[in-house]
């Protein structure tokens, strides 16, 4: 947990809700709210951190939502749990502040994290200098101590010159947000200005761009020929996915992903073939466009067959 961060981050929705004169006034009640936050938001990490969250883990995400609920109804937040839209997945949080003023501020945080039931346990949650360390604890779960000590800071200073605050808590960001994607979106576009409380990289830093993520799948129709009496007839599955995965390999470094198999790729012959591709673009605020970008670039004539050509030789 990063003092400078939360300070940061108050001084960001400082300058959002005020007139630019206002702000060197208002900063020093700022930084001592946040100072004062530092008990709070250490023992809240270590509470976070100490309970198993992985995205498939529907328990242990529903344990994290009612440890948060009342935190959030005590800095006087409307709390709704919002259910997935996908069967499976857990439920994510939706806390909102209605204020006096104009600004719409949309945070966003998530609760999940790629840790599979007992790795809290087995590698429990410590100090080292001025750090706290354990699972999950850098992704995400200090942008939720974040958020809630920037929002227990504006309440002790008595800010409320914004029109509405709304806090997601994500429970299903580490596989791309399926479950809750419907309610960023129209937050978001409810909202005048959205702020991700993932840590920066390098840390301490505020970033103004991250990547998107989309995932393709992609599907290979070959044509099955006699390997002995036809062979220039047939055109391999596996060998165009080959093809293909090399291709993706040397797109653009902006838009590169992972490629595999797809495990709906069963046992089949050698003329269809499944791959997906796991992509994170940079480029594009829409993902979608990034790999569009990509199909472009790997995109071949069916007629330009050029493994074909070599089998004939
Ligand atoms: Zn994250």
């Amino acid at each position: 947990m990063s003092r400078y961060r939360v300070t940061i981050l108050i001084g960001a929705l400082a300058v959002l809700c005020h007139a630019q004169s206002a702000i060197a006034a208002a900063d020093a009640a700022v930084l001592a709210a946040a100072e004062a936050c530092e008990p709070y938001a250490r023992a809240l990490l270590q509470r976070l951190v100490s309970i198993d969250s992985g995205t498939a883990n529907v328990a242990g995400l529903d344990d994290l939502s009612s440890t948060l609920l009342p935190e959030l109804e005590r800095l006087g937040a409307t709390v709704q749990r919002v259910p997935s839209t996908v069967p499976g997945l857990a439920d994510s949080l939706l806390a909102t502040w209605t204020g006096t003023g104009r600004g719409r501020i949309l945070l966003i945080a998530h609760m999940d994290t790629v840790f599979l039931p007992g790795v809290a346990a087995e590698r429990p949650y410590r100090v080292d200098g001025n750090r706290g360390i354990g699972p999950g604890a850098g992704d995400d779960k200090q942008g939720i101590v974040t958020g809630l000590c920037a929002l227990r800071a504006l309440r002790e200073i008595g800010f409320r010159d914004y029109g509405r605050i709304a806090l997601i808590l994500n429970s299903n960001e580490e596989t791309g947000s399926t479950g809750s994607r419907e309610l960023i979106r129209a937050e978001a576009a409810a909202s005048d200005v959205a702020l991700n409380l993932e840590r920066g990289v390098p840390p301490d830093g505020v970033v103004v761009a991250r990547k998107g993520s989309a995932k393709m799948n992609i599907e290979i129709t070959g044509r099955a020929a006699h390997s002995g009496l036809e062979p220039e007839q047939g055109r391999n599955a596996v060998v165009e996915a080959a093809h293909q995965i090399l291709a993706m390999g040397e797109a653009r470094e902006d838009h590169r992903g992972d490629v595999g198999k797809d495990e709906r790729q069963g046992d089949v012959g050698d003329d269809f073939m499944r791959l997906f591709q796991l992509l994170a673009s940079r480029l594009a605020d829409d993902p979608g466009e990034g790999a569009g970008l990509l199909i472009a670039a790997i995109d071949h004539e069916p007629g330009d067959d050029r493994r074909g050509k070599k089998d004939e030789q």
